[in-house]
Order: C-alpha cells, then sequence, then structure tokens
C-alpha cells in the first residue's frame, strides 16, 4: 500500500487495515521484520514475563524450537512458575497470535533441551542447555483435547520423521510462525548462531516437538541454513 493511502486511511487502523499492514511480504511494513534485540539480551518487542534463575550463558550456538504441548503462551509460563515445573522453562514462548513472552535474557541458560544431544559436523554437544536459546510455541503437538479446544486450523494428519503411528498434529497460525522466524533471524544474526534445530533432532528418543506440522526447513531456509538438517 503506497505511503499516501496509509496515512489518508490512519484513523481506520485497528481493524482490517491493520492486518493489511502486517502482511508478511511487504517488509518495510512488517515491525516483526526488523525485530530488535537489546542490549541486556532482550527481546524489544516481547511481553516479558520474567523467571528469574538460570546460570550465565556467555556463547550461544544454538537455538531449538519447541511445541508446549499445551494450552496458551500464558498457561505455560503460568506452569513453569510451580514447583511440578522442576526448573523447566524456555527462553520464550509464543502464542498462537504471534504475541511473544520472553521470560529469560538470552545471556542466561534456561531448561528446555534436557538431556540432549547435537553433531554438527565438527563438534559434538551435550546438554544443550548451556548454549541454546529455547523458543517455545503454544501447540498442542498431538496432545487432545487441547488440540480441539485451542487450535482454529484443522490438523495435519502425519507421521512422525522418527517414525511411529500417523497422527493429527496442531498446525501452526502464520501470524506465530512469522513471529518465530522474525525473532529467529534476529537471534541468528546478533549471536552469529551456528544453527536452528528442533528439539527432536537433539533428544530424538524422547521428544516429537516441534514435530511435522512446523516448517523447520522453511525457518532454516530463512535464516541462512540449509533447509535439511544434516
Ligand atoms: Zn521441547
Amino acid at each position: 500500500m503506497p505511503p499516501f493511502l496509509r496515512n489518508l486511511l490512519a484513523p481506520f487502523r485497528g481493524g482490517w487495515l491493520n492486518r493489511i499492514d502486517r502482511d508478511p511480504w511487504q517488509t518495510d511494513m512488517n515491525p516483526l521484520l526488523s525485530m530488535e534485540l537489546t542490549s541486556d539480551h532482550w527481546c524489544a518487542e516481547a511481553i516479558r514475563e520474567v523467571l528469574p534463575g538460570g546460570r550465565e550463558m556467555p556463547v550461544r550456538r544454538f537455538g531449538v524450537i519447541h511445541f508446549t504441548a499445551g494450552a496458551t503462551a500464558r498457561s505455560s509460563i503460568g506452569f513453569w512458575r510451580t514447583p511440578e515445573a522442576k526448573g523447566a522453562g524456555a527462553h520464550v514462548v509464543i502464542d498462537r497470535d504471534g504475541t511473544i513472552y520472553q521470560c529469560r535474557p538470552f545471556d542466561r541458560t534456561a531448561g528446555h533441551a534436557g538431556v540432549s544431544k547435537w553433531h554438527d559436523g565438527r563438534k559434538s554437544y551435550e546438554g544443550l542447555n548451556s548454549c541454546a536459546i529455547g523458543i517455545e510455541l503454544a501447540n498442542a503437538g498431538n496432545s487432545y483435547p487441547a488440540l480441539k479446544r485451542f487450535s482454529e486450523l484443522p490438523p495435519l494428519l502425519a507421521r512422525h520423521k522418527h517414525g511411529g503411528p500417523l497422527r493429527e498434529w496442531e498446525a501452526f497460525p502464520e501470524a506465530q510462525y512469522h513471529a518465530c522466524e522474525a525473532l529467529c533471524r534476529a537471534l541468528v544474526a546478533r549471536y552469529h548462531l551456528d544453527n536452528v534445530i528442533g528439539h527432536d533432532d537433539i533428544a530424538p528418543q524422547r521428544k516429537s516437538d516441534p514435530g511435522p506440522a512446523f516448517p523447520m526447513g522453511r525457518l532454516r531456509l530463512a535464516c541462512g541454513f540449509p533447509e535439511a538438517i544434516s
């Protein structure tokens, strides 16, 4: 939309016009594509829901994508605040509408990876909590009844790349994907991450997230990495 028309329609912003403004293909109008990270390692566009704790994480090597297997982003954060969570949590959780919540700065660890390992062709890593930024996406995965209750999209019927039966997986809305992509691009640029990978890549025996409904290859390409996990 040309700027003069946008100015003319400015009083009507908020409804359909707001959605046009957020068209992801019009890069000059999409604030998500210019996501800013502050000098103290917070995402400027995120809502802060601080979870104290973690250890210093001076070097960040990877972004790890997860799904929450649950309801809303806030409900996951609420659970992370309880003793039952036993220290589990992530740096960021992104809601289905693309709202980003940040719980911990990117220079401290968060308990998102658990027992995990990764070999990048040069070096092996174990226990990726010490060097990875955890990004959770509010998504039911293949967990009923959350899938039926919280998703407005038809589920994807697919088999996980690590095997198992055909299952229904909650689809990821475009707004949520775009927020994730914009954040990952900003993190890769700022911290020179070596890769963006899935929890199911670093803990294949235990974990199925983000699973077949998440376009990991699309995200990796957008971040400047090869589409396929090698
Ligand atoms: Zn996970």
